[in-house]
């Protein structure tokens, strides 16, 4: 049996119908965000730019081990790990990250790479303001990523605190930087230190060579 056509309005009403859509949403409450000026308050686990931690005496908490990267299903981590020596230390235990980039053009966010981290060296922030008009710009490397110095911590490279060793770090027994802490010369970036005692006299620099990156 064939089927019964369905009912439709008169020919008039249907612009009118329309109509009654776009009457109601001007009604309702607007959804458009003023970006940027105005900006949304992100989740607090939001999965933002990345961040390489340091411990409370500034030490970075990196030990270069590739993880990140070997978990990261887009490739776009790539680390280089060095030995640490005595007079220049970046990290408390054998190894850091001497090369550290992620590439925000490939990067999806995933947080994949944090997971995979041992030491959480390697978090997320709430930032997401990414773009850019660069390839290379979107590559983000280590100085970009690495956490600011807070209170009580001294830039790397620079000694383990005294009689303590990596595990104390994890264990939280080291809270600041030791007292008379100071930076040492970080020679595998091209430093290089003051090469004489100065010949200008006690209140003169000691060197015309000065320690330069
Ligand atoms: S967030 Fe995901 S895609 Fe981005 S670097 Fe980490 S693992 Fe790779
Ligand atoms: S960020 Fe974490 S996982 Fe990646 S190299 Fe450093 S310590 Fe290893």
């Amino acid at each position: 049996m064939a089927e019964e056509p369905k009912e439709t309005k008169p020919g008039f009403q249907n612009p009118v119908a329309g109509f009654g859509v776009t009457f109601k949403a001007m009604f309702k409450k607007r959804l458009t965000e003023q970006y940027p000026e105005q900006q949304k308050t992100t989740a607090p686990r939001f999965h933002g730019r990345h961040q390489l931690n340091r411990h409370p005496d500034g030490l970075e908490k990196c030990v270069g081990c590739e993880l990140c990267a070997w978990a990261c299903p887009a490739d776009a981590i790539y680390v280089e790990g060095a030995d640490n020596t005595d007079e220049e230390r970046y990290s408390p235990g054998e190894r850091y990250g001497r090369v550290y980039q992620i590439n925000y053009a490939r990067c999806i966010l995933c947080g994949l790479c944090i997971e995979a981290c041992p030491t959480r060296a390697l978090t997320m922030t709430n930032e997401f303001e990414l773009a850019d008009s660069s390839r290379a710009n979107l590559i983000y490397t280590k100085e970009q990523l690495l956490a600011g110095l807070e209170d009580g911590m001294v830039d790397t490279p620079h000694a383990i605190y005294p009689g303590t060793d990596e595990q104390d770090y994890y264990r939280g027994l080291v809270t600041e930087a030791a007292p008379g802490t100071t930076q040492q010369v970080a020679i595998s970036k091209g430093e290089v230190p003051q090469e004489a005692d100065s010949t200008f006299g006690e209140d003169e620099p000691a060197s015309e060579k000065v320690i330069g990156r």
